[in-house]
């Protein structure tokens, strides 16, 4: 049995302890506030909700604590996972009590709290050597979050606010709803009106968000931006200096977020950029690849790849599963390619076969369109009487052939090494946030995924997408999306992944400078 703290949101977060017990769990005991995105590391284990939140109380603690004493016995490797750290306001104390009584060994693997975290995260240090040297966790033990519990007695959390009053920097969980109580306790008992305090909700996580006050003004400001649980209120001089090191909240996609389609294979690189910039990120697969229905049409082509003069990729995905083929199923390594040249439509293609069959490429048109590179061939005198293999998927676009064979190509094979075909419905949470306002973009990599975004979100797709904004990585997929009445807002310049992400940053900038 682990007792794993998941840290405060931000699933970056997870300690690497943390991380390689969940790979190897078989059950998960997950509460409210651990983030379910960890839930990925596991993705074959059972996963059991336990979570509390203000109202909805999923299961007592005593059943909790049954719960993980009858999975340990069954024999699973089981992980409890607790938001922030399992023993800061967390009854991870309790869960190994329970643990010990019933004879079951357990670790325990700290995690990065809230109070910690979520400052950090707003631009306040916990501790400064100017400012205090001393930092101290309280309990604002209202019912909220996972330390709600009725039973626990009045003495044993009942705080000393005179002692409170005189220190320098407090951290109180679960005090939003008591934050007017808290204030005025520490007036009452002494503490300068105009400390300065902080309350920050969500922590760590796209949905943060941040007022500042003082000990005198905060509940009230508070109250006014309408945040609630979960959140850290932070007391203490240290808050001023967010001024200066505020860093999180600054980013120029924080508080945008943007809707990614993409394969469901595919590396979820723009995601990760655009959660770099601080975007909060829902990921779409539109579609799935699955392997051709029959593999003797790209067999044939793979053994005979040194007898084409030139070998062209159209797509990511068309490297990667060419790779599978040639080396696992046909035991073929990179001399098979003999002397072929190798051309790349696309950046992102030209990286792969550099990274995953280590060639270089002989040629890559800088635009993204298979036309630019038939073009290109044309110009360079390499199309008549040359032999050309193409390696795509089964919905690619005729225009390359047709170009090459036009120009004189003595042999085209257009060879499928991957078949496409729409994923059957998209993620709820896609279709939540769409409903409730909170998607500021959604990002297009190709005209295929395009079109079964749309077919997945249904006849009303422009209603839906009425208030967000379009981007699309280059002019094909631009085109796809006037025709579906879906003109992008932004178009990438160069037509690759980082184009995309610096469309969206420019057009953020611009509009974040319009309303200043
Ligand atoms: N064990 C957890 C605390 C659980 S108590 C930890 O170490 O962080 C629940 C309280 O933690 C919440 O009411 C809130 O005060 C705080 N909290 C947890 N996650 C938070 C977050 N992402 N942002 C702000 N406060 C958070």
């Amino acid at each position: 049995m682990y007792l794993v703290g998941a840290g405060p949101g931000d699933p970056g977060l997870l300690t690497v302890r943390g991380l390689r017990l969940l790979e190897k769990a078989s059950v998960v005991v997950f509460d409210y506030l651990a983030n379910p995105q960890l839930l990925r590391h596991c993705p074959s284990a059972e996963t059991i909700y336990v979570g509390k939140q203000a109202s909805q109380h999923a299961m007592s603690q005593e059943e909790i604590n049954q719960t993980l004493v009858r999975l340990a016995r069954e024999g699973h490797q089981v992980v409890r996972l607790k938001g922030g750290d399992p023993f800061v306001f967390g009854r991870g104390g309790e869960e190994c009590e329970a643990l010990r009584e019933a004879g079951i060994n357990f670790e325990v693997v700290p995690g990065v709290t809230a109070a910690i975290a979520g400052p950090a995260y707003a631009g306040i240090p916990v501790t400064h050597r100017e400012m205090n040297s001393s930092f101290t966790l309280v309990t604002g033990h209202e019912k909220e979050g996972d330390y709600q519990d009725p039973s626990v007695s009045a003495s044993a959390t009942k705080l000393d606010w005179g002692a409170l009053a005189k220190l320098p920097c407090i951290a109180f969980y679960m005090g939003v709803k008591a934050l007017p109580t808290i204030c005025k306790r520490l007036i009452e008992n002494g503490m300068d009106r105009a400390m300065p305090a902080a309350c920050i909700q969500w922590g760590t996580t796209p949905r943060q968000r941040t007022v500042v006050g003082t000990i005198a003004d905060l509940a009230e400001k508070v109250a006014s931006a309408k945040l609630g649980p979960p959140a850290i209120t932070i007391v203490g001089k240290v808050v001023s200096l967010r001024e200066a090191i505020s860093w999180f909240e600054t980013r120029p996609l924080f508080g945008q977020t943007i809707i990614v389609t993409r394969t469901r294979q595919q590396a979820s690189d723009l995601s990760e950029k655009l959660e770099e910039l601080g975007a909060r990120v829902i990921e779409a697969p539109t579609i799935e690849l699955s392997p051709p229905a029959d593999w003797d049409k790209v067999d044939n082509a793979l053994m005979k790849l040194g007898t084409y003069d030139w070998v062209v990729f159209t797509s990511y995905n068309g490297v990667i599963l060419t790779k599978q083929r040639m080396v696992v199923a046909l035991g073929l390594d990179g001399r098979a390619f003999g002397s072929a040249r190798i051309a790349a439509v696309g950046e992102m293609t030209a990286n792969a076969i550099w990274m995953h069959l280590n060639l270089r490429v002989d040629l890559s048109p800088t635009s993204f369109v298979a036309e630019t590179l038939g073009e290109e061939l044309i110009k360079r005198n390499e199309v008549k009487g040359k032999k050309f293999l193409l390696l795509r998927a089964d919905i690619a676009r005729a225009v390359l052939r047709e170009k090459l064979q036009e120009a004189g190509a003595a042999e085209v094979a257009d060879v499928a090494v991957y078949e496409s075909k729409a994923a059957a419905s998209l993620p709820p949470l896609v279709g939540e946030a769409l409903k409730e306002g909170q998607v500021n973009w959604v990002t297009f990599t190709s005209s295929s995924t395009a079109k079964n975004f749309v077919k997945l979100l249904g006849k009303n797709y422009l209603e839906k997408l009425a208030r967000v904004k379009i981007a699309s990585i280059g002019p094909i997929t631009t085109a796809t999306l006037k025709e579906l009445g879906l003109p992008p807002t932004v178009s990438a310049e160069s037509v690759n992944i980082e184009g995309l992400v610096a469309a969206i940053k420019g057009n953020r900038m611009q509009s974040s400078k319009g309303n200043s």
